[in-house]
């Protein structure tokens, strides 16, 4: 985990305002890694997760809440899959990390190429005691971050600021991410909102803004020169909640037939299984299997 990766949660102009900053440079890097994603892919995976990690500051109030985002647009990277908790991890799956668009702007990856401009973008919260929530909107640019915006004004009925970004060096390795969510609350007079829109639209896009280094407070100060309140900054980071034991439940859920099959079938001197949220590997020999449905049954 990097002392860099952090969510900042703030109040500005009376509470009328609530906004959200993040470096989430660490985060995105281990996206790419684990699942060895191409530089569009890896802008459009990092955006998606540091926008589940927004919305999380933004709506859930326990550590063991969780919400997903889930982008389902018509480019060549499939579905976009990202979960995030109260505590700030976030995981995340694509469908093919090796779709490439080419650049239709010099220097600019080709987010809305793989992601596609058709489809939807889902944000499904689960907040404990079988309460759930889920909104669908339409994608509007395949950008991700404008997709945010219009989930938040359509669905949760709050006009909202996404700048998201992801940095992406000539090697492939993620450099930078970052970003900020700014939501205006009603009680906002027009000069206020244009005052707020002003600022923003003034900012260096979020990734020029880490690489500079600039911190999440700095990001606030520049949108809220008058002033702003923390009102909470805690650590994000990849984390995958898959363990071997759960492997070994789903072995269990499988059943005596079906595992048996699998023994007989597999020509290696053992199963593999991979997670496909973090790409891990669980190993289990036919032995093995056969103890868990033991100890199972
Ligand atoms: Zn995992």
């Amino acid at each position: 985990m990097s002392d860099r990766d952090y969510l900042v949660r703030a109040t500005a102009l009376d509470e009328r305002v609530r906004a959200f900053a993040l470096n989430a440079t660490e985060v995105v890097r281990t996206l790419q890694e684990r699942h060895g994603t191409y530089p569009a892919v890896s802008a459009a995976l990092g955006r998606t997760a540091m926008g589940a990690l927004l919305l999380s500051a933004a709506s859930l109030k326990e550590e063991d809440q969780s919400l997903s985002v889930e982008v389902r647009g018509d480019g060549p990277v499939g579905r976009i899959i990202v979960t995030a908790n109260g505590r700030g991890e976030v995981r995340g799956l694509v469908g093919n990390p090796h779709a490439h668009a080419e650049s239709v702007r010099p220097g600019k990856l080709n987010v809305a190429g793989v992601v596609g401009t058709g489809g939807y973008l889902s944000v499904t919260k689960n907040l404990g005691m079988r309460d759930t929530y889920q909104g669908t909107v339409e994608l509007q640019s395949g950008e991700i971050g404008e997709d945010l915006a219009y989930y938040l004004a359509r669905s949760e009925q709050t006009a909202s600021a996404v700048g998201i970004g992801v940095f992406v060096v000539p090697d492939g390795t993620v450099d930078a991410a970052g970003g900020y969510l700014v939501q205006l609350l009603p009680g906002l007079d027009d000069d206020e909102i244009s005052a707020i829109e002003r600022r923003i639209s003034a900012l260096p896009h979020p990734t020029a803004l880490i690489r500079e280094g600039t911190t999440p407070e700095q990001v606030l100060e520049r949108i809220f020169p008058e002033g702003f309140t923390v009102l909470d900054r805690y650590p994000v980071r990849f984390h995958c909640p898959c363990s071997r034991e759960r492997f070994e439940r789903a072995i269990v859920s499988l059943g005596e037939a079906e595992v048996a099959r699998i023994i007989e079938e597999e020509k290696e001197e053992f199963t593999e299984v991979v997670c496909h949220f973090c790409n891990e590997a669980y190993r289990f020999t036919p032995d093995e299997m056969r103890e868990i449905l033991q100890a199972a049954s």
